[in-house]
């Protein structure tokens, strides 16, 4: 059993790294992937740990973006999450200054997530917040401030009262547009796949082609272009038949999907609002 989408306390995971390890070793994984949100402070601190355990740990990220579709009067846009997955490892210095730049939109969105809370009355604190989600504070972590001063009693009830998209208090986070976060994924060797398809619930032939494409975007790149063929070719010869990275190409986001779902060692149900 493998999971491929874990978060840890360093984006909107519980457990630290180190617990998340410990936690992936208990339960017999044979890989973890930590997918944190824009950051790769929990795979940083877990790499050392899970090599010294014999756990395989991949290199892997999180990084939400969106996508317009539409043809101008009836725009609509998708909040697309991205998972990226056997990035260079470590992951180089480009990759981790374009996360830094997300990071940003992110404080952005957040300062204005205040005053917009405040215009309407709540009581809140960019501080507060901060002190619950430090460097990556969300909408997750508003919520529980929330819940905390007893405005909603449930996240579920924060999303729909002050912060979810159909919400009055809802700010938009400047994302990158999807192309961009398979560039970047693609650009620092990694292999994006769509994260939690079901969650965008589209049900249109057009879309679920393009969630394939999304999907396998990675996978048709190694396998018609000759430079990458190699490399991957190279990389799945070490890795061995039936590898992770095969068991990831062949079955696209429902692996995670599935790891997800039946073994996730930790994942926040908040993880679509972050
Ligand atoms: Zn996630
Ligand atoms: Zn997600």
């Amino acid at each position: 059993m493998i999971d491929l989408h874990s978060h840890t306390n360093e984006s909107d995971g519980t457990y630290s790294p180190a617990e998340l390890v410990d936690e992936a070793v208990r339960r017999n994984l044979e890989a973890l992937a930590i997918t944190d949100h824009d950051t790769f402070a929990g795979y940083d601190q877990a790499v050392h740990i899970a090599g010294a355990k014999g756990l395989d740990l991949v290199c892997g990220i999180e990084i939400n973006t969106r996508m317009a579709r539409g043809d101008g009067n009836r725009e609509r846009a998708w909040s697309i999450h991205l998972l990226g997955y056997f990035l260079r490892e470590p992951p180089t210095f480009s990759f981790r200054e374009w996360l830094l730049e997300l990071l940003e939109t992110r404080r952005k969105r957040n300062s204005k997530l205040v005053r917009k809370l405040q215009s309407m009355g709540v009581d809140i604190e960019l501080s507060e917040v901060q002190a619950l989600g430090r460097t990556l504070t969300g909408r997750p972590h508003f919520a529980r401030v929330l819940m905390n001063k007893a405005y909603v009693s449930t996240t579920e009830e924060a999303f729909r009262k002050y912060l979810g998209e159909s919400a009055p208090g809802f700010v938009n986070r400047d994302s990158p547009h999807t192309v961009m976060g398979i560039q970047q994924i693609e650009a620092a060797d990694g292999m994006a796949v769509l994260a939690h398809p079901v969650r965008l619930g589209v049900r249109d032939p057009g879309q679920e082609e393009e969630k394939r494409r999304l999907r396998f975007s990675r996978r048709c790149e190694a396998e018609h272009s000759p430079g990458h063929g190699r490399q991957r070719e190279s990389e799945r010869s070490t890795k061995g038949a039936g590898g992770i990275e095969e068991k990831i190409a062949e079955s696209g986001a429902d692996s995670a999907e599935t790891a997800d779902s039946t073994n996730r060692v930790k994942v926040m149900p908040e993880d679509a609002g972050l």
